[in-house]
């Protein structure tokens, strides 16, 4: 039966059903939340949590008019060890892995967790849907490229300034990591074997497969606010980081200097794409995306400064005097760990492909992603910092 909705060939999508691996996390409650609204296709929803995908599990999701509960099943398992998972692979058209421990702090103080969950967890999904002629969107990383070519030349070179040395490119751009004993590299290690043995399934025994490289997606539900809905001690991604301690007032620390470079995209014109990879299958097979935005491009220092100005303007509360403090990476991280130096992706194949384009630019997106977080959090962290009456 044909659900009205046509690729971009023209041809007519039939609703499918997909397993969505680690669907409870920040990406996957975004691409539920968007299938759900847009899409007939049915969901079976795997992760160990669901909390940010609860408000679509309840018959009332969708709103007055529609219930989406019907059309997602949440199913609460452990991929490491669980037989259920076969039988979920073989009942969906497709397969979408998200799962993964894919925070930087647990990459050199949580190695083993991390190759693990990156390596060897991925195995059976992608030995399922190969064994079962099932097709995989599986979830790489922008890691994988490890660090630019142009780090390594001279500070005065005028070759840094050339793009070749820079842009992160699919089919040309090398991986380059540090020593085994920088831990960090732990994570793109792992997801760059997975990404190879996906490859050479697809080579070898005809998996029909598409991987994505995220470049820093980011926005609402990303991480948690150490403890209010996550650790404590807990390190999450530097977005959640930042708005820690601008909910709390704090100075928000610029690790080594801030120096490093990213580009950010809105998770909202990130999961476009992710879409139009499920339908296009005829132009997403076999190609491995960068999924970013080049335009969004800051050091971490700048990106600190720009979330404050946000910040000021969302939550109408004047900037504490000193916003920012340095640290070494060492006392913020850890041993081992080591980092990124500038991530810029060529857009030359998803636009090809697929014609998608980001839209949103990064002071909207802060706008918006901060406006969320002060709504939903202001409160807890206010209740959590105010200091008990002395008795
Ligand atoms: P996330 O941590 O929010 O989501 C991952 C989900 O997988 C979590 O809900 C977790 O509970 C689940 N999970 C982990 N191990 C599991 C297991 N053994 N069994 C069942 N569920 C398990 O992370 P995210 O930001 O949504 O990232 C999703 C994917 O995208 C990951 O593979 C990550 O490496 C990749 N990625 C994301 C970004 C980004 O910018 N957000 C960047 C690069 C790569
Ligand atoms: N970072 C920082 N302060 C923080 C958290 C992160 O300076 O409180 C830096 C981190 O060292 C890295 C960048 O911000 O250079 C992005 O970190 P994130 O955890 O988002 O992941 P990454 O992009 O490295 O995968």
């Amino acid at each position: 039966m044909a659900s009205g909705r046509v690729d971009l060939d023209g041809n007519p999508i039939n609703p499918m059903t997909i397993c969505m691996i680690g669907a409870g996390g920040f990406i996957g409650s975004h691409l539920c939340e968007k299938l759900l609204a847009e899409t007939p296709h049915t969901i079976l929803a795997v992760d160990v949590y669901n909390d940010k995908i609860k408000h679509l599990l309840e018959p009332s999701g969708g709103g007055a008019t529609s219930s989406w509960a019907d059309r997602i099943q949440f199913h609460r398992l452990n991929i490491k060890n669980d037989s259920r998972l076969e039988g979920l692979i073989k009942m969906a058209d497709l397969t979408v892995n998200l799962a993964a421990i894919c925070t930087p702090a647990d990459y050199n103080t949580r190695p083993l967790d991390t190759i693990y969950s990156n390596f060897i967890d991925a195995l059976p999904v992608v030995k399922y849907c190969s064994e079962n002629g099932k097709r995989l969107i599986h979830f790489s990383t922008c890691e994988v490229y490890g660090k630019t070519i142009g780090c390594f030349l001279p500070k005065d070179s005028p070759l840094r300034q050339d793009p070749e040395y820079f842009v992160l490119k699919e089919d040309a751009s090398p991986c380059i990591f540090g020593p085994i004993d920088k831990q960090r590299w732990s994570y793109a290690c792992a997801k760059q074997l997975i990404e190879r043995l996906i490859y050479a399934e697809g080579a070898e025994n005809g998996l029909e497969f598409t991987i994505v490289r995220p470049f820093n997606w980011i926005g609402p539900r990303m991480d948690f606010i150490p403890g209010i809905d996550g650790p404590s001690e807990g390190v999450p991604r530097v977005l959640a980081c930042f708005s820690n301690n601008l909910l709390r007032r704090e100075p928000l620390k610029l690790v080594d200097g801030g120096e490093s470079q990213r580009t950010f995209v809105y998770i909202k014109d990130a999961i476009e794409a992710v879409l139009l990879m499920i339908e296009n299958p005829a132009r997403a097979n076999s190609h491995i995306f960068n999924v970013g935005n080049p335009n969004n491009e800051v050091t971490v220092r700048q990106l600190a400064e720009m979330m404050t100005q946000v910040y000021t303007k969302v939550s109408g509360e004047s900037p504490i005097e000193s916003p920012t403090i340095d640290v070494s990476s060492k006392e913020f991280y850890g041993e081992g760990y080591d980092d990124s130096d500038k991530r810029i992706p060529d857009m030359t194949i998803i636009n090809r492909q697929l014609g998608w384009n980001p839209k949103t630019s990064l002071w909207d997106l802060l706008e918006s992603t901060l406006t969320y977080q002060h709504r939903t959090y202001a409160e807890a962290v206010k209740k959590a910092t105010s200091k008990p009456l002395a008795s």
